[in-house]
């Protein structure tokens, strides 16, 4: 019996492959290599190098490995690049997914667990958002996902089938054996590009948009340590293993910190004062979002270890600095 992670490559799904290898679980990845690293998959999982959408090679290998349950990872997560190409977004992120469940009911995979995103609300009317609130998704990448997850709704409603969606608000940080981190190029998430410029890989970093109407000025975000996240995900496997039904919850930790407070930890902790240039607004922004966490908390049993800003931020200095000494070998 095996747990197929797609995007076992990547950043979160590959501390997904070592959270489950952790607890003693078989692990077969299927990952096209488009963004993620074959080094990034650990030598006791098994690496299928190919597409999610490619039917023939997920059956084979769902059959092959004997899989039980399917952690679905694997897509696009650009918001501004949703934009530009949303055809290419319902692609990858919609159709390919649909195929990948069709695979699953055909060969009798009863468990999935799917990464959602918080995207999925747009601009909540309210926080800490709660997951009743409003689908209102403002990009492509956020209405790939939505419909992904009704997908999976419909299904579980029609089949023997059951999922669980897990929205997440902004992961970061690394594994704290540093096994693992974000290593993709060009990434432009705040905690990592604020690491890249204190270790110098930048000259500067910006800060988009200081007039928002919070205490700072600064967009406020729910930042959760990945390997918390991942944790979520093992445990809604175990959930849905004693035969629970479908779960939709969000991953956040009920905290928001602002841009300013995230650099002001980054220089903190890095003991580096790195330049910062105040920039006019990102396009399609949210002011806030910060996570109803309670769902999770109660139907998983979730019990975060590194709900910490600081620690989150060391653990991406770390990794940051190991991921240079890597790159220079
Ligand atoms: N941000 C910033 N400078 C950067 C990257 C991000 O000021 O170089 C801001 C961004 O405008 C947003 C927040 O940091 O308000 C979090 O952005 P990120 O891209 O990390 O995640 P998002 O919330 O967009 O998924």
């Amino acid at each position: 019996m095996a747990v197929l992670v797609t995007g076992g490559a990547g950043y979160i799904g590959s501390h997904m492959v070592w959270e489950l290898l952790d607890h003693g679980e078989e692990v077969v990845v299927l990952d096209r290599l488009s963004t993620g690293f074959d080094w990034a998959v650990p030598e006791a999982a098994e690496l299928v190098v190919g597409d999610i959408g490619d039917q023939t090679l997920v059956e084979e290998t769902i059959r092959r490995r004997g899989v039980d349950a399917i952690i679905h990872f694997a897509g696009s997560i650009i918001v501004p690049e949703s934009v530009a190409d949303p055809l290419g977004y319902y692609f990858n992120n919609t159709v390919k997914s649909r195929a990948l469940i069709e695979s699953a009911v055909c060969c009798g995979v009863k468990h999935f667990i799917f990464s959602s995103t918080a995207a999925v609300y747009g601009t909540p009317r309210t926080n800490p958002v709660t997951e009743e609130e409003l689908l209102q998704p403002e990009s492509p990448y956020g209405t790939s996902k939505l419909m992904t997850e009704i997908m999976l709704r419909d299904t579980a409603a029609a089949h023997d089938f059951a999922y669980t969606a897990l929205r997440y608000f902004n992961v970061s940080g690394a594994d704290p054996k540093l096994r693992t981190g974000q290593s993709t190029k060009g990434a432009t998430h705040l905690i990592k590009v604020a690491c890249e410029t204190a270790t110098g890989k930048r000259p500067s970093m910006d800060v988009f948009g200081t007039d928002y109407p919070t205490p700072d000025g600064t967009c406020v975000r729910d930042y959760i340590h990945v390997s918390d996240l991942v944790n979520a995900h093992y445990l809604a496997l175990r959930r849905l293993r004693s035969g629970a039904g479908s779960l939709v919850a969000n991953c956040g930790y009920g905290r928001g910190y602002s841009v300013l407070e995230v650099i002001d930890a980054v220089k903190r902790v890095s003991g580096k004062d790195f330049n910062v240039v105040e920039s006019g607004r990102r396009p399609g922004d949210a002011v806030a979002i910060v996570a109803s966490a309670e769902r999770c908390v109660s139907e998983l049993g979730w019990r975060p270890a590194h709900d910490d800003l600081q620690e989150i931020v060391s653990h991406a200095l770390r990794w940051e600095e190991a991921l240079a000494r890597r790159n220079r070998l």
